[in-house]
Formats: structure tokens, sequence, C-alpha cells
């Protein structure tokens, strides 16, 4: 009785503006297949952070259509379109709540052990089992404190719990250091493994693992390639 998507996205002739005048997304076709890793690139103002907020259904196109499994978004059962598609942003929001709470946030019924093998899956459940009180440590007490690192991860543990067909990571700026660079590039690879994702790429080390990097200007692609040949 469970719909399940399986990640194909398409974008056909997409138009879309925020109602200021100023078109952002002038004509917009797309095909993602099932599980293809895109990394978005391209100039500020490019459209990138807009493409991501239609297809996390923030806002609907003005005309043309975007399609999971050929079905209109617009068509989907919100519920649906919530566990098909999860979206994670830069800031990685943490909510008052322990962290256990935090990562249960993708998947509300999870037990214990599953929200501990999300933790595992993505390497962070040994910064958390040595938090002051490990999973059940408030985020926002004293010694509850993580770092920009450790918030990602968590995020990370968060989207992995949810287990969406298609991912959008609107990846952070913040530079970190080379071993939480690493922790999170080893991170993100197994979160990517067997669904569809769209990342906002700022980190090489992020284009690199992409199957496809896709150049934004001006609301449209002005290349399509596979990393190698960047
Ligand atoms: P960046 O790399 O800086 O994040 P981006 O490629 O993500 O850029 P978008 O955020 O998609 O770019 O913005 C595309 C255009 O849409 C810009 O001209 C921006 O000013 C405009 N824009 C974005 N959000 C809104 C909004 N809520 N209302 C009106 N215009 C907006
Ligand atoms: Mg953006």
């Amino acid at each position: 009785d469970l719909w399940h998507s399986r990640g194909h996205l398409h974008f056909d002739r997409v138009e879309f503006g925020y109602g200021t005048g100023k078109t952002i997304l002038p004509d917009f076709t797309l095909d993602i297949p099932a599980g293809q890793t895109i990394a978005l690139v391209g100039t500020t103002g490019a459209g990138k952070s807009t493409l991501a907020k239609l297809v996390s259904r923030f806002y609907d196109p003005t005309s043309g259509s975007l399609r999971l499994d050929g079905v209109d978004l617009r068509q989907l059962h919100p519920k649906d379109l919530r566990r098909a598609i999860v979206m994670v942003t830069q800031e990685a929001y943490l909510f008052s709540g322990t962290v256990a709470d935090n990562i249960a946030l993708g998947k509300p019924s999870a037990t214990m052990e599953e929200i501990r093998a999300a933790a595992e899956a993505v390497g962070a459940d040994s910064f958390i089992t040595s938090l002051p009180d490990g999973y059940d440590t408030d985020v926002n007490k004293r010694g509850g404190r993580v770092s920009a690192g450790q918030r990602q991860l968590i995020s990370f543990a968060r989207a992995f719990l949810a287990d969406p067909a298609v991912l959008i990571l609107d990846e952070a700026t913040a530079s970190l250091d080379m071993p939480s660079e690493r922790m999170i590039q080893e991170a993100l690879q197994t979160l990517l493994a067997d669904r569809t994702a769209i990342i906002i790429a700022h980190r090489l080390s992020t284009v690199a693992i992409a199957d496809r990097v896709l150049v934004m200007e001006h609301g449209r692609i002005i290349e399509d390639d596979d990393p190698d040949t960047l």
C-alpha cells in the first residue's frame, strides 16, 4: 500500500519566477535517471537553490512540469512526496532535543537500534557516544555543543534514516578541517548509494564523486559532463 518512488526525476520545459517580474528559469528541461548523482555548480544567482526548491515543492513551476517516476509532483500525496524527496540544507539544522531525537526526525517511528545504525552508517556514532550523555545528549545544553562538521553528520544520519529515493543537498560552504572534511566525504558516499541525488556542490571532492556535473548560468545548463572531463 505504500508507494515507493524509484527516483527518476524529469524537468519538462519548466519555467519559474518568484513573481517579481524576473524569470529565473526560462525553459528548463533535464532528465535525471534513477540513482544518478548530479553535482550542480555555477555562479551565484544562477538558480541552483531555486531548482532545489522546486524539487522539494517549496514552489511550483509557473509552467511546464516536474515529474517523479512520470508523475507530476503536484499530483503526489504530500506524505508520499515527503518520503520520496528529502532536502538537506547548508545550515544542517538541529532542533532542541537530544541527538537521538534529531536523527529520528528522518523517521519518527524509528527504534533506537535504527537510529544507531543510521549514525554508524555515516560515521557519526563514535563522536556521539563520546558526548556527555551519548545519544541522550541535549544538543542545546552545555557539553552538548557540536561542531559544524558534527552537525552535518547528524543531518546525514537523519537523511540516511529517512532513506528517500531522491536526496537534495545544498552543500555547506563553511570550511572544515581536513579530518572532518574526509569524514563528511565518506559519509556522503554512503548516503548517496542507491538513490538519486542533486548536490549543489561547493567542494571539488564532491564534484569528483558525482556521476554527472551540470554547470548552470542564468537559469540554464551550459555544461553537462561527467566529472573526469572537467
Ligand atoms: P548561490 O550560489 O548564491 O546560492 P543560486 O544559484 O542558488 O546562487 P538562487 O538562490 O536560485 O541562486 O537565485 C536565483 C535568482 O533568484 C537570483 O537572482 C535571486 O536573487 C533570485 N531569488 C532567489 N530567491 C528569491 C526569492 N525568495 N524571491 C525573489 N527572488 C529570489
Ligand atoms: Mg544557492
